[in-house]
């Protein structure tokens, strides 16, 4: 594409779609002085805001260093994003001690017994192009060495279980039948070909090669292979106990780490992940609450999500983002920060942040 057809693009979006981030930031100056391999891979990582106007981010990273490399571009988008103010230094600290929380970590109330609790990390192998770069060979390599480290994985006693792949042919292919249950319990991610965001950026290509997911014996402890992010790895148990949800993920997380090549990790943006959105400590921790009262004739859950700001919540639908609220009212609510705050902090928020909304509930 010639540099003035592309600056005219981003123009006309800026006007239609102040909201795209990568239009808001690019610099049509900046992109005629790089040179013609820098200008080709940026045309990768901006495809997806250019032929999605309406997107709300417009970039996704194509190799771990691309924030760097790019920062110009990335820069001002992730602190736009991270409400991060230009003149502040970023630093991403990892915190997984929980003491010190105010309250009690194992029961946010009674009532809330019997919910759905979750939280994932975002991860990337250091050494392989991220997602929307893989050719077909590197995602069906990486989801073989996904595996490797799964097998060990299974004979420790407190993780078992197994690992299903959507690759055809593979020797751990799981029936068609068998991913419709598994994406319906909520333990694997939808089929990415049909998300036009993740098509643009290349990350959905060559479905379903290489992609799946390993899941421990007591289904507690989870890992996608080949979405967005080479790795999301998580942890998810019904009921209250918020501190035991983040220590099996902790575990689960500190063993794949020893049994994996190194993560692409940075000091500034913590894990270096596919979209902006997901840097820092990579992680979404959700709970799917039933709150009939704060939902009620609330079709885009609207006064909900006003609701949730303040505390540093967003509100999303009960089948994950972009979908609506479920049966009684369910949706799922999950702390907004992700670069600048540790693991601690998110679970801090998540936890005092419910409370609050979980008192407006019953009120
Ligand atoms: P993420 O981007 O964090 O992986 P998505 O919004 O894409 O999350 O949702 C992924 C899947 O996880 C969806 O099926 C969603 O319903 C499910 N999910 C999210 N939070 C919970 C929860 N607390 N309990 C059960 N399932 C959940
Ligand atoms: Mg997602």
């Amino acid at each position: 594409m010639k540099s003035e057809q592309l600056i005219k693009d981003v123009h006309a979006i800026r006007e239609a779609h102040p909201e795209n981030l990568m239009v808001r930031y690019f610099d049509g100056e900046w992109f005629s002085s790089l040179g013609k391999p820098e200008q080709e891979r940026l045309l990768n990582i901006i495809a997806t805001g250019l032929k999605n106007p309406d997107s709300q981010m417009g970039a996704y990273a194509m190799r771990p260093d691309d924030y760097a490399l790019f920062a110009p571009l990335f820069d001002p988008m992730i602190r736009d994003f991270h409400s991060i103010p230009p003149d502040t230094k970023i630093k991403q600290v990892s915190d997984w001690n929980f003491s010190g929380i105010q309250g009690d970590l194992s029961a946010i109330d009674q009532r809330l017994a019997d919910t759905s609790m979750r939280v994932r990390v975002a991860r990337n192998v250091a050494a392989y192009p991220l997602p929307g770069a893989m050719s077909r060979d590197e995602r069906l390599s990486f989801e073989a060495l996904a595996v490797e480290a799964f097998s060990v994985l299974m004979k420790d006693p407190g993780f078992g279980g197994q690992y299903l792949s959507l690759t055809p042919g593979s020797p751990h292919q799981m029936s068609e039948r068998e991913y419709t249950s598994r994406v319906q319990a909520h333990q694997m991610f939808k089929d990415m070909s049909a998300d036009r965001y993740l098509n643009a950026a290349g990350i959905s290509a060559d479905w379903p090669h290489g992609r799946g997911m390993y899941v421990s014996e007591q289904e507690d402890f989870l890992v996608w292979v080949g979405e967005e992010d080479h790795l999301r790895i998580m942890a998810m148990r019904r009921g209250g106990d918020l501190k035991a949800l983040f220590t099996r993920l902790h575990g689960g997380l500190e063993k794949l780490e020893h049994l994996l090549p190194p993560f692409a990790m940075s000091p500034t943006y913590g894990a270096l992940n596919s979209c902006p959105t997901n840097l820092g400590a990579g992680m979404r921790a959700s709970l799917h609450l039933k709150l009939p009262s704060l939902t009620q004739g609330d079709a885009d859950l609207k006064r909900l999500k006003l609701l949730a700001q303040p505390l540093g919540l967003v509100v999303r639908g009960a089948a994950g983002e972009h979908s609506g609220a479920g049966e009684g009212g369910l949706v799922d609510i999950s702390p907004n920060a992700r670069l600048g705050v540790s693991e601690k902090e998110i679970l801090n928020r998540l936890y005092q942040g419910t409370k609050t909304l979980w008192a407006a509930e019953i009120r």
